[in-house]
């Protein structure tokens, strides 16, 4: 239809410049990590620092003794595919893949005046300048100046701090509102990408998975988490493995053998179920009951109208075995729309009957997004993060929800995957 064409037209266009953060930022860290030993300090800024979603390019600031040296070194690396631009203090290259990354290197004293600038959003440093203007100040990326004379400009906290405020993570900078909230010394303490201790989605062998549960659970281990929740496909989802009762009883009695094992990590045994047209679940109550964590989500039938997708998902969190609705929305990012729903009504039901929203960190899907997080936050529903790892090397995934978390002001209260397993048990008991 024509309707179909226009949203694939717009999809491309967004698609073009840009980058899903999930995969840039791998690229980044590794060539932070090359620099590294030649600077003295280094950074990464724009929207990738910001965790944005998608990000066009990526910007790296440093400060290093020997400029020429640096540039060398970062315009020879092999994941260099073309040289966009070779400067002494600046240089463009893309990478193979596509990616264009820019290094700054800047003068010592200008690195945390820099970082801001660099960092935006546009919105939000338009606010910072506007507070510098007030108080008869002059802010840029050399630093901030009272007439010539630069009063902060060698760390970002102390630009922040001379414009009357407190610092505010970069996450956050998306002018949303929290220049004011800053001003007021008000921020909310966001989550920490060190208090997530576990990850409530993810799939194994025994469903469309590529690997076993133990070595879910090792991999797991060596992230550090503390709880993992293994949430294979059950019923209808015939393409994705979907389980019927025998083999979760079977799979329990691996996941129990795999428990023995390893006492530094809590094992639950989730199932997704699916959401179907009419909001029920392809799948009887004994395997709800008897499953530790129920997540349900939608697999099928995306594209209905907003008041029947709100009442198939209202009714789906009316079942009292639900605890957490996956990937909410369904979206896959620069491939898919998300579904047409009022997440307000779905806030309403979540608060009502203490359905946990899932923050999904796959790097295509990141649902809910972080406006859809502030929203729950607001509405003061719970989220979770879970990774819908379907191979091991996905777990790593997780601190992408913590960052669409944070970009949705998330506190810690909020995250479930901050809890300890003793209150995750009382939580999923019902
Ligand atoms: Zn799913």
């Amino acid at each position: 239809t024509e309707l179909k064409i226009l949203e694939g037209i717009e999809i491309a266009r967004r698609r073009q410049h840009r980058f899903i953060l999930g995969y840039a930022l791998p690229e980044a860290n590794r060539i932070i990590e090359t620099l590294k030993p030649y600077v003295k300090k280094i950074s990464m800024a724009g929207s990738i620092r910001r965790r944005k979603e998608t990000i066009g390019d990526v910007d790296i600031l440093a400060v290093a003794e020997d400029a020429e040296r640096v540039m060398d070194l970062f315009t020879k690396m092999k994941e260099v595919e073309r040289i966009l631009a070779r400067g002494s203090t600046k240089s463009s290259v893309r990478l193979h893949g596509g990616m264009q990354v820019d290094l700054r290197v800047v003068a010592e004293e200008s690195f945390g005046s820099a970082l801001q600038y660099f960092t935006g959003s546009k919105e939000h440093n338009i606010e910072l300048r506007k507070i510098a203007i007030r108080k008869g100040y002059k802010l840029n990326e050399y630093g901030l100046f009272k007439g010539e004379e630069r009063i902060a400009g060698e760390k970002e906290e102390d630009v922040y701090k001379a414009l009357g405020m407190q610092w505010i993570p970069p996450e956050m900078r998306e002018n949303r509102g929290e220049v004011e909230l800053a001003l007021q010394r008000k921020l909310p303490e966001i989550v920490e990408y060190e208090d997530v201790r576990g990850d409530l989605q993810m799939h194994t062998k025994w469903s469309d998975g590529a690997n076993t549960i133990e070595e879910m659970v090792q991999e797991a281990r060596k992230l550090g988490h503390k709880f993992i929740a293994i949430t294979d496909h059950v019923g209808s989802l015939k393409i994705a493995g979907g389980m019927d009762e025998e083999k979760i009883a079977e799979q329990a009695r691996e996941i129990e053998k795999v428990r023995e094992k390893y006492d530094d990590i809590y094992i639950f045994h989730g199932v997704e179920a699916n959401i179907m047209k009419d909001g029920s679940l392809d799948v009887g109550k004994e395997v709800l009951k008897n499953a530790d964590v129920v997540l349900a989500s939608i697999h099928s039938a995306f594209r209905m109208e907003e008041k029947e997708m709100t009442a198939r998902l209202l009714k789906a969190m009316d079942n009292e075995y639900v605890d957490i609705i996956a990937h909410p929305t369904c979206r896959i990012i620069q491939k898919r729309e998300p579904i047409k729903v009022d997440m307000e009504k779905v806030m309403e039901k979540a608060r009502e009957n203490d359905i946990v929203m899932e923050i999904n960190a796959y790097p295509e899907r990141l649902d809910l997004n972080d406006l859809n997080v502030k929203m729950a936050v607001e509405y003061g529903v719970k989220l979770s993060i879970g990774t819908d790892a379907h191979a091991k090397e996905h777990l790593r995934f997780y601190e992408l929800g913590t960052a669409v978390a944070r970009r949705g002001w998330a506190t810690k209260k909020d995250i479930i995957n901050t809890y300890d397993v003793d209150k995750l048990k009382r939580m999923f008991e019902k």
